[in-house]
Parts: C-alpha cells; sequence; structure tokens
C-alpha cells in the first residue's frame, strides 16, 4: 500500500501566495510535492512525472483548470488520476461542470489548508478502499460480482446480465460514493467511439435495479450529472 511518504502531488495555482501556503502543509504531511503555475505545465508533469493527485486551480493561464481536468481525464494513462479542484465562490457552475469532467472533488476558496488535508485524506481512502477490492470480486451486501467468472450473484444465487449491464455495475461498484456522469459512464463501458445518446446509461441503470432490486436505492441518480452508487452503510 502506499503511504503519504511516497505519493506525490501536483499543486497547480498560478497565485503564488497560495501555491507556497498549500505546497508547504502537503510536505508537512510528508507528501512530495511538484508546482505548476499554468495549465499547459501541469499538463506537461502529469505526463512526465506521474504524480498521485493533482490540486487544481479552476482559473489558470493558458488552458484553464476545466481544460485540464478534461484532457487528463481523455487520456487512458492519467483517466483515473485523482483530481480536487480549487473554485472560488463564484465559480460554482463551474464547479459543477468540473465534477462533470470528473474532478474527484473540490475545495472552495478561500479555505484552510488543513480543510483541503482532510478531503485529500478522505479522497486517498477511498481509492485504497477500492484497490483492496482489486482482487477481482466486489461486494456490496449480499451481490457479488466476480470479474474473473464474469459472474454477479445475490446471496450465491446466479443473475444474468448483459455486458454491459455487468460493465456498468462494475464502475459503479468500483467507484462507491463517487458521483460518475453519463459521459464518463458512456466512455468507460461503451467507449470514446460509442455515438450513442447518455439516456443509454439511464436504459441500463433501470435494467440493473429490475434484476437486482437490492440496488433500488442504492444507485443513487444525481441531478443533472449522473449517478452514485452509495457508500456501504452511509445515509445518503
Ligand atoms: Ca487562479
Amino acid at each position: 500500500m502506499v503511504t503519504a511518504n511516497s505519493r506525490k502531488v501536483l499543486i497547480v495555482e498560478d497565485e503564488k501566495d497560495i501555491l507556497q501556503l498549500v505546497k508547504m502543509y502537503f510536505e508537512k504531511e510528508g507528501f512530495r510535492t511538484l508546482t505548476a503555475a499554468t495549465g499547459t505545465e501541469a499538463l506537461r508533469q502529469v505526463r512526465s512525472e506521474h504524480p498521485d493527485l493533482v490540486i487544481l486551480d479552476l482559473m489558470l493561464p493558458e488552458i484553464d483548470g476545466l481544460e485540464v481536468c478534461k484532457k487528463i481525464r481523455l487520456t487512458p494513462q492519467t483517466a483515473t488520476l485523482p483530481i480536487i479542484m480549487l473554485t472560488a465562490k463564484s465559480e460554482e457552475s463551474d464547479t459543477v461542470v468540473g465534477l462533470e469532467l470528473g474532478a474527484d472533488d473540490y475545495v472552495s476558496k478561500p479555505f484552510s489548508p488543513k480543510a483541503l488535508m482532510a478531503r485529500v485524506k478522505a479522497l486517498f481512502r477511498r481509492i485504497e478502499r477500492t484497490a483492496d477490492r482489486e482482487i477481482s470480486v466486489y461486494r456490496y451486501g449480499p451481490l457479488n460480482l466476480n470479474l474473473s467468472r464474469h459472474e454477479v450473484t445475490v446471496e450465491g444465487r446466479e443473475i444474468s446480465l448483459t455486458a454491459k449491464e455487468f460493465g456498468l455495475l462494475e464502475h459503479l461498484l468500483r467507484n462507491p460514493g463517487r458521483v460518475l456522469t453519463r459521459d464518463v459512464l458512456l466512455n468507460s463501458v461503451w467507449g470514446y467511439d460509442y455515438h450513442g445518446t447518455t439516456r443509454t446509461v439511464d436504459v441500463h441503470v433501470r435494467r440493473i435495479k429490475q434484476k437486482l432490486p437490492l440496488l433500488n436505492d442504492a444507485i443513487l441518480s444525481v441531478k443533472s450529472l449522473g449517478y452514485k452508487l452509495k457508500e456501504e452503510g452511509a445515509n445518503a
């Protein structure tokens, strides 16, 4: 398991004071840090330095944070790289777009480094929990999804799913508690060259719920964004 000590965080921010403050705080917490003051430089470092996390300011010279986020997500090698966005209150609509483009979380400015660190740690905990289950079996209550056997069972009874339903369910189980946009799901399950509409995702989610009623209240529709699998034991 990766510890904070070996983790590399790329901090992207054009305001020098904030950049220095965040950098100092991460180093104090044992992270290795990389910094970039422009979107172009951020993308260059993502490619060459392979950071474990990106703290990404929204308003940047050259390429803005949204575009950087989009480019990172659309590159297969970095598609799952954790991203936390820094946004100003006045940029709330951009925040929604940021989450839609695949940012994992966001922190509104002004923020305390402590609050940012709490989000970072929560994000890494979520990732570790997922990585622990990378073994090939995902569980959700009595439901088991076995990747190597390509099989879904509930209390040992096999439930027959189509390949796309299986892929969609796998993606939801891999990312509990995380909002997955229809576009992200379409790209992950159907592929980038698929030209269907995002409604395809809705239809498949509905079918999954019909076949697996135990997920009826667990797969939440997130207004105007997409879907989220409720974390087990969570209230919402
Ligand atoms: Ca800025």
